[in-house]
């Protein structure tokens, strides 16, 4: 059927009736109307009718309104005229109704255009139906938001890191660790925790980034209860959206981490540890205190064999009798002392192991607590954020640092004494980690500083100070390859600071 005769107002009459261009928008795949200024159809393609389900004929004369489904909010048509009375295009969405009765999603741009005089003469209207486009866009926004809530009620934290290392998605979970672990960028601290080179990894060997449940402690300043997570990663790599792409597909790299807050387990594993770990140290004290009651009391017995020793040598020449019966005594007492000697309980080896000094401190920590509150000591806990592990003795190290707490205790909680501060802090360099124990006690007077770690010397006046504390401290530093050191702290007190090489090495 030939297409309708096309009568305008305005001289462009001849524009139209040029055969090609009537041909195009005649064939054109697109639902294009020409009306007048009241919206009368004058003229619809081909594709109008297959659009509409209008015929042609039937459609010249009537107003576009009879595409209206009437379920457009009126406020639509308000803004559409609004804009075409103002000799502006408009174009929008808006729901149709077939010849049929069911109904589209037409997406419509209106042109006005205008005559000779400057006035508007008609309108140029194109459409297309939508509604699977709509229908897909739909789905995609539902997947979205699924996918969003999903991940947002998830009780892990999830985020979405690009090859910068910029968190590009992340969920509530996420959102919530930048206050509780008081980090900006909380993904950051636990990856740098889990794989501490993972930015310039990602770079160079992206697939070295993807590891699953690697355990993670973060330690906050002034909290004394850690965090810890299992954290995995997975390298993903994401469709580029950018124009460039279109033709040749190219893919941006990305780093979807997931962490799972693991402390409520830790917690429940830990305490049944620090009640072993309880007894352990006590069973460590009472071997220590029998082996320094022994040291010291063979230290005492050597005193008067050696009076006896020169003696007998005096006495060799002028009473050789009396010498002899000396010399007799002499040997049957150096015998029970050697028998005595062997008696000195000794601990079995303990393993080396890869350690964690902030985990050592806070059980320490813990182990000290009733004393703490015992004596009204204050404690001030600042670990390192992320501490690398140094290879040691775990049970040893326990000891040592209970020991210079126990110390620190012990120096503050003396009659009359009312500033009772102690503050533990670790922290790493290249190749050590250093911890430091600082009391607000009296201190320790500088000619002490090198004889306190000599065995027997004590600055404490009780019979139950061995003095073998810090030389034992000094030992178990020793065997790891590091070293104590104390010094008069600034404000007053004792600072101790020790020195733990990472791989425990004592050469
Ligand atoms: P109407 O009584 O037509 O009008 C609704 C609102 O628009 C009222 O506020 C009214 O004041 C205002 N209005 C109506 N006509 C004019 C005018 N000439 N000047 C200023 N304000 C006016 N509608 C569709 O639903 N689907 C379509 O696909 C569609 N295509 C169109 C294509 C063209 C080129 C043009 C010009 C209009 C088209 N329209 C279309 C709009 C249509 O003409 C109607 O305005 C609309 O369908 C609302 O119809 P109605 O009978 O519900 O209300």
């Amino acid at each position: 059927m030939p297409p309708p005769v096309v009568k305008l107002h305005s001289p462009t009459q001849s524009t139209l009736e040029d055969a090609v261009y009537r041909e195009v928008v005649e064939q054109a795949d697109l639902a294009i109307s020409i009306t007048d200024q009241q919206a009368n159809i004058l003229y619809a393609n081909a594709a109008f009718a297959r659009v509409t389900g209008h015929a042609r004929e039937t459609v010249i004369g009537s107003n576009e309104s009879i595409l209206s489904n009437h379920t457009t909010p009126r406020e639509v048509y308000q803004g559409m005229w609004q804009q075409l009375s103002g000799g502006q295009p408009w174009s929008g969405r808006l729901i149709n109704s077939r010849q049929d009765g069911s109904e589209y999603l037409a997406e419509l741009s209106i042109t006005p255009v205008f005559g000779a005089d400057g006035k508007v003469s008609n309108y140029l209207g194109m459409h297309r139906d939508i509604s699977t486009l709509y229908g897909l866009e739909c789905q995609v926004r539902n997947h979205q938001a699924l996918i969003e809530s999903v991940i947002d009620i998830a009780p892990v934290a999830i985020a979405l890191l690009d090859a910068s290392g910029q968190v590009v998605l992340d969920n509530q979970e996420a959102k919530r660790l930048v206050r509780e672990l008081g980090s900006a960028v909380p993904i950051h601290a636990l990856m740098n925790n889990a794989l501490p080179d993972w930015q310039a990894m990602l770079a160079a060997n992206p697939e070295a980034c993807t590891f699953t449940a690697r355990d993670v402690r973060i330690d906050r300043p002034g909290r004394s209860q850690p965090r810890y997570f299992s954290c995995s990663a997975l390298v993903v790599n994401v469709k580029s959206e950018s124009t460039d792409a279109f033709f040749v597909p190219t893919e941006q790299l990305h780093l979807l981490v997931v962490a799972a807050d693991t402390t409520a387990l830790r917690l429940e594993q830990e305490r049944a540890q620090t009640a072993a770990l309880k007894a352990l140290l006590a069973e460590e004290e009472r071997v220590a205190s029998i082996r320094e009651s022994l040291s010291a009391a063979l230290y005492r017995l050597e005193e008067p064999l050696n009076i006896m020793r020169s003696a007998i040598s005096l006495l060799e020449r002028r009473d050789p009798n009396t010498a002899a019966v000396l010399k007799m005594a002499m040997k049957n007492s150096s015998e029970h002392i050697e028998a005595l000697r062997q008696c000195i309980p000794h601990n079995g080896p303990e393993a080396m192991l890869n350690v964690n000094l902030n985990e050592v401190l806070r059980d320490v920590l813990e182990i000290s607590t009733p004393r703490f509150l015992q004596n009204g000591i204050v404690v001030e806990w600042k670990p390192a954020t992320t501490l690398p592990n140094v290879i040691g003795r775990p049970l040893q190290l326990r000891v040592l640092f209970k020991a210079l707490v126990d110390n620190a205790i012990d120096a503050m909680s003396v009659k009359g004494w009312h500033l009772r501060e102690l503050r533990l802090s670790s922290s790493f360099a290249e190749d050590y980690v250093e911890v430091r124990v600082e009391d607000t006690g009296p201190g320790i007077a500088p000619d002490m500083r090198l004889k306190a770690f000599e065995p027997f010397v004590s600055t404490k006046n009780s019979a139950l100070h061995l003095g073998t504390g810090l030389s034992r401290a000094q030992q178990i530093i020793a065997n790891h390859g590091g070293m104590i050191d104390l010094e008069q702290r600034r404000g007053g007190g004792c600072a101790v600071r020790v020195e733990l090489p990472l791989d425990g090495d004592p050469l």
